[in-house]
């Protein structure tokens, strides 16, 4: 018999209600008592409904209501001392290290924030050192596997296992100078052991123990401390399932299959060639392995026929007992429910799946490879091979003037007129910006009132030069400020956009859109990735009208925002028929017909932004240079298309890209500003060491955080990295855009900004 399992779900229940009870906790407006409340119907909910589903392996403990690692940190203990001692609630001392506090006296900085794997989630970065005190406050994995079993539903408890928590983690700033988080795992395993011991305790059968970084470069050299803590585990354990995900396990599997573990997920989604391999070197052992063939990263309909030859391939080496049919990863990167999706044509509603319709097609193919007789099991199968058939005919249309328009790219096309030492002479003309040049990354808050707006947009009860009326108030208010607080390179703000991939999307061909399709970013950041589902171009201009009303409105210059090609398609459910590079180099066309817009209609600063670059690089390094290779072109082939007067800009996110700087370099964007008010200087002495010579903003506060930085912290920050970057390659600005912010905290952290700015001027 063939075994169906669903390795995690969605947070953020059908209509939102995770999301709405935790920012209504933190606004004061609902109690902890109703938060937890409110979470526990939720996943009350979702474990019926995979249980309704055909599930056979239901996940529990993976719910969190800020971040699963984060989740681990706080029940372990490894709680930073600035959170200690502050008489809040355990809860509260969550939620400070997720996000921050400032309230009441208390005033700490968020926890750093890191991408997971290369994905859009964010997790909240265990702080470890030689002083961290390891011991399990208490036992939440263990609550939910008995608030599941409470409810009639049986499940399989997820932990991230000790090897992966501690390599994500950092060091802290209190360790020693070569303090490894690795070493830190005789210490941490009594912790683990407590917590598999009760779940065994209280009945567990098995237990899903994630171990992503095996599928990294690096967990090669972690093979004798995946020994070590596995046989110090598995006697004390339920049964382990060891799950891996997001790529292939290469020749890490001959240490891993000689583990003492009862099973092994794979990732076949993402990485369907080391099916052979695992195989082979399982075959002699008792362990099962768990298929990941329905994807969790993406929400194109499976193709049953294809995940059944898998499955078979396994049944005929180890026997259909010890093989499992599951998604490839959490459900966590998906949407919840296609059923709330009342927007999309029945052509498209039969392309996709989300979670739910997800967790039953596991269950169908795990049917199917047991021998099922039942109808419904036969007629899901045949309905699956109909849906495939029309897809794949769909697929086989495109859309030849796009095709041709590719086909005819020349080299030429990615490289600007000069270099940039000359640009930046004819700029710093053109622009006449002061040293050291404010700036923001171009959002500024969305408030109630613009989503509001919007909102009516939508449903009709304004029209639509009502709402054109509304946006030019908006920008002309945020212009106004900025006049006002002195920042010397403005921005229109961005108020007329919903989301930053999706108001382009919604402007190009080829994409579709969702009502309710929410993905976590991070906390109770939720963002709804478009779809791309056929060749992409630009009927008309997308951005040109607000930015040249923002410039019309000051004399000051104005710089033009666009999201860039390898972000719109990462930050996108992508195409699964053809190569991620065809879609990125459609998407940078389009956007270079919008620079030169925006150039033509007298903007001199042009921003294409590239967050997502760093996050869509492959998870193994013999994959990059391919990867890096057409992102970078295709962000030129955006951009350089302009006059050596339009100054360019970049910006990314979580800039954690010391490893692939020649890339960053190769950008050649004429100034990028990057997150970096919470990483150490070492981002700032690869820039050095590289010799980086474009001008350079380095964040000098976070955004993520409600917190108002003073003018003192922001000169701090300076000095520090003006002794590593020349002056006159630095511009000023904070981590990312503000639209996440509240106006009273981006009032009084811009004016801060501007502040130590002129310090600067003055004293550097
Ligand atoms: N221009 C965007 C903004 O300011 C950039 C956002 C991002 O980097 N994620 O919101
Ligand atoms: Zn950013």
């Amino acid at each position: 018999m063939v075994l169906s399992s669903v390795l995690g779900f969605p947070r953020i229940g059908a209509n939102r209600e995770v999301k709405k009870a935790v920012e209504a906790y933190w606004a004061g407006k609902l109690s902890a008592e109703d938060l937890i409340k409110a979470a526990a119907d939720v996943k009350k909910s979702s474990w019926t409904s995979l249980k309704e589903r055909g599930v056979d392996l239901i996940p529990s403990g993976e719910f969190s209501l800020y971040d699963h690692v984060l989740d681990h940190s706080a029940a372990f203990n490894a709680i930073p001392k600035r959170y200690q001692g502050l008489g809040l609630s355990a809860l509260d001392v969550f939620f400070a290290m997720g996000r921050g506090r400032q309230a009441d006296g208390v005033d700490v900085p968020a926890c750093e924030m890191k991408k997971w794997f290369d994905s859009n989630y964010h997790f909240v970065v265990p702080e470890l050192s030689e002083e961290t005190d390891f011991k399990l406050l208490y036992n939440k994995v263990l609550a939910e596997y008995k608030e599941a079993k409470e409810i009639g539903v049986v499940t399989r408890p997820v932990v991230l296992g000790p090897i992966s928590y501690l390599v994500l983690g950092k060091a802290a700033k209190e360790a020693s100078p070569n303090f490894q988080p690795i070493s830190l795992l005789p210490k941490l395993l009594p912790v683990y052991k407590q917590l598999l011991s009760e779940l065994k305790a209280a009945g567990a059968e098995s237990v899903q123990i994630d171990e992503p970084i095996l599928v990294l470069d690096k967990g090669a050299e972690l093979d004798k401390q995946y020994a070590f803590a596995y046989a110090e585990l598995a006697p004390v354990s339920p049964k382990i399932m060891l799950t891996t995900y997001f790529n292939r396990l290469d020749s890490n599997i001959n240490f891993i299959a000689k583990l003492p573990v009862a099973g092994l997920h794979i990732d076949l989604v993402r990485a369907p060639q080391q099916l052979g391999e695992v195989l082979a070197a399982i075959k002699s052992t008792p362990i099962v392995i768990s298929l990941g063939v329905v994807s969790g990263r993406n929400i194109w309909k499976a193709d049953f026929a294809a995940a059944i030859k898998f499955a078979q391939t396994a049944i005929a080496a180890l026997g259909a007992d010890r093989v499992v049919v599951a998604t490839s990863s959490s459900l966590l990167h998906t949407p919840v429910t296609l059923a709330s999706e009342k927007k999309l044509t029945e052509q498209q509603r039969d392309w996709f799946s989300f979670a739910l319709e997800k967790a039953a097609e596991v269950a169908t193919i795990a049917a199917v490879l047991s021998g099922s007789q039942d109808p419904k099991v036969s007629a899901a199968l045949e309905a699956n091979k109909i849906s495939i058939a029309k897809r794949r005919e769909f697929e086989s249309t495109s859309d030849d003037a796009v095709r041709k328009r590719v086909a005819a790219i020349t080299p030429d096309m990615y490289d600007r007129k000069s270099p940039f030492a000359v640009r930046k002479e004819v700029q710093a003309k053109h622009l006449n910006l002061p040293r050291f040049p404010t700036t923001t990354i171009g959002s500024f808050p969305q408030t109630k009132e613009i989503r509001t707006a919007r909102a009516k947009l939508g449903k009709g009860e304004i029209s639509q030069a009502e709402y054109d009326e509304f946006i030019k108030k908006e920008i002309e208010l945020v212009v106004k400020f900025q006049e006002k607080v002195g920042l010397d390179l403005l921005v229109h703000g961005e108020p007329e956009r919903n989301d930053m991939v999706q108001y382009f999307g919604e402007q190009l061909t080829g994409f579709v859109f969702t009502q309710n399709a929410w993905v976590q970013s991070y906390g109770s950041r939720y963002v709804r990735p478009p779809i791309i589902v056929s060749d992409v171009s630009r009927p008309t201009p997308m951005t040109v009208r607000w930015s040249s009303y923002a410039q019309s409105v000051s004399s000051k210059p104005m710089k033009g925002m666009l999201s860039g090609p390898v972000t719109i398609l990462n930050w996108s459910f992508p195409r699964d028929d053809v190569p991620r590079k065809l879609q990125s180099q459609q998407l940078a066309l389009a956007l270079r017909d919008e620079v030169l817009d925006l150039e033509k209609a007298g903007i001199s600063a042009i921003q294409v932004d590239e967050p997502a670059i760093r996050e869509g690089l492959p998870l193994r390094r013999s994959d990059w240079d391919e990867y890096l290779q057409w992102a970078v072109d295709t962000f030129k082939l955006s951009t350089a298309g302009v006059t050596d007067a339009t100054q360019t800009h970049s910006h990314f996110c979580y800039s954690d890209f010391g490893d692939i700087f020649p890339s960053i370099q190769r950008l050649d964007a004429d100034v990028i500003s990057i997150e970096f008010s919470k990483s150490d200087m070492k981002l700032l002495h690869t820039f050095k060491q590289y010799g980086y010579s474009n001008q350079i903003g380095p964040g000098v506060y976070d955004i993520h955080s409600p917190r108002i930085p003073s003018e003192a912290e922001i000169i701090e920050r300076l000095k520090t990295t003006l002794a590593i970057i020349p002056d006159h390659l630095m511009f000023i600005n904070p981590d990312c855009g503000l639209k996440t912010r509240g106006w009273k905290e981006t009032e009084a952290s811009l004016a801060n900004l501007v502040a130590a700015a002129r310090w600067a001027r003055a004293n550097a």
